[in-house]
């Protein structure tokens, strides 16, 4: 059973207006919203408290009426690598992660949710594993990164990618993804060459992410290069095979003028074979993108090996005689279980409380027309 604990209201869900009329409501100055507004957005103060230029009694009643964020800390670990993996607790018991990655050139990039659970039931994905719960709100995709963000910049760091790569397909949740991603730019100040959005492949989706003429990067997660293949891997496939896939692809690629980059997770003698890769070579011909391949994390519920580094640099050669540029990622946090969906997988393993939030969607339900 979940239990709903009455709250305050969340002022990061509060826009400039909205803070302007309600400070004005409660006597205070106009300058005042704009100072509120910065602690939140440019300073990125965790507390009411620090908002040191504001009247004592003004922090107080903001404090009586408003929290900081919706989301609370229900887990965290920390990698060896300084990669910070997170489980969030919303607000009607939900569990969703989030990781911030911090790389030597100094990008810190925070992987975000943009929903609890996942319909599109990819074997090898232990969110797909898990089934669907339900959509985050725009606010709840947002604050994951803010919440990275605040706590980079108390060590007087910044955040400055973002990735909507964790829990969740964003484009089965597309407007509260694009109203977040929105933020991200507008209230947090990321570029959108800095946000990279994730899909599983939702052809229409893909469509109209072009049309938006958002500078934002696209990646589109393949996995295999035939239809009989992927199908198997990604049950999404039957219902935008890949012709449709690339045709989307090749478009957004035409319309935006941008590379995009494409995600395959090696499979140890499933999707990492010399003929996988000559077939991706074809497919991709003369499409300006990038291919990034992960060794596969392995999860509960699905039976696959990792590739071996040997096969991982087979692969990418392959593909340089197609001229696409391919590399491998480096597996961060791998010792937290930082492959999306793992940390809340094996925290409710530990935990096995009962109770099951988590719904069974038919993938077609799921799916836009
Ligand atoms: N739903 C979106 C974004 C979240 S998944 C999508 O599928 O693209 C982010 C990436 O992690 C995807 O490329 C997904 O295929 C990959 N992934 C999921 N489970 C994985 C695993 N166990 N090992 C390696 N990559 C995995
Ligand atoms: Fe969902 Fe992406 Fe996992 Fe597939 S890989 S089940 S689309 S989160």
């Amino acid at each position: 059973m979940t239990i709903v604990l009455p709250q305050k209201a969340d002022i990061y869900g509060l826009t400039l207006q909205d803070l302007t009329g309600l400070l004005a409501g409660w006597g205070q100055p106009k300058f005042r919203a704009k100072q509120v507004w910065d602690w939140l957005y440019d300073s990125r103060v965790d507390s009411f408290d620090k908002m040191t230029n504001l009247p004592r009694a003004l922090r107080e009643q903001l404090d009586g009426a408003y929290r900081l964020g919706a989301l609370e800390v229900d887990a965290e670990q920390h990698s060896v690598d300084g990669t910070v993996k997170r489980l969030f607790r919303l607000h009607d018991g939900q569990l969703i992660e989030s990781v911030l990655m911090e790389y030597d050139d100094e990008r810190r990039t925070a992987c975000i949710s943009t929903q609890a659970g996942c319909a599109m039931g990819c074997v090898f994905c232990a969110t797909g594993q898990m089934g669907f719960a339900r959509q985050l709100t725009a606010d709840e995709i947002f604050e994951q990164a803010l919440y990275f963000a605040r706590d980079l910049e108390a060590k007087g760091d910044r955040l400055s990618n973002v990735v909507l790569m964790g829990m969740g397909e964003p484009f089965h949740n597309y407007d509260n993804s694009i109203a977040a991603v929105r933020r991200l730019m507008n209230d947090l100040g990321i570029g959108a060459r800095h946000i990279t959005i994730s899909t599983v492949g939702l052809v229409p989706m893909i469509r109209r992410f072009a049309d938006e003429d958002l500078q934002v990067k696209l990646a589109v997660s393949l996995h295999a290069a035939t239809d009989a293949e992927r199908s198997a891997l990604l049950p999404v496939n039957r219902r935008y095979p890949l012709n449709d896939l690339i045709a989307a692809c090749r478009y957004y690629v035409r319309k935006s003028g941008r590379r995009m980059t494409f995600e395959w997770t090696l499979i140890n003698g499933q999707n990492d074979t010399p003929v996988q890769a000559h077939t991706l070579g074809q497919l991709l011909n003369g499409l300006n993108c990038h291919v990034n391949v992960i060794p596969l994390n392995p999860t509960g519920g699905f039976e696959g090996d990792p590739s071996v580094t040997a096969r991982v640099e087979q692969f990418i050669a392959i593909l340089a005689t197609y001229n696409i540029t391919a590399t491998s990622r480096v597996r961060r946090g791998i010792d937290i279980d930082a492959g999306c969906g793992q940390l809340k997988s094996k925290v409710e393993r530990a935990r096995r409380a009962g109770g099951d939030d988590t719904a069974t969607v038919d993938l077609e339900d799921a799916l836009p027309e």
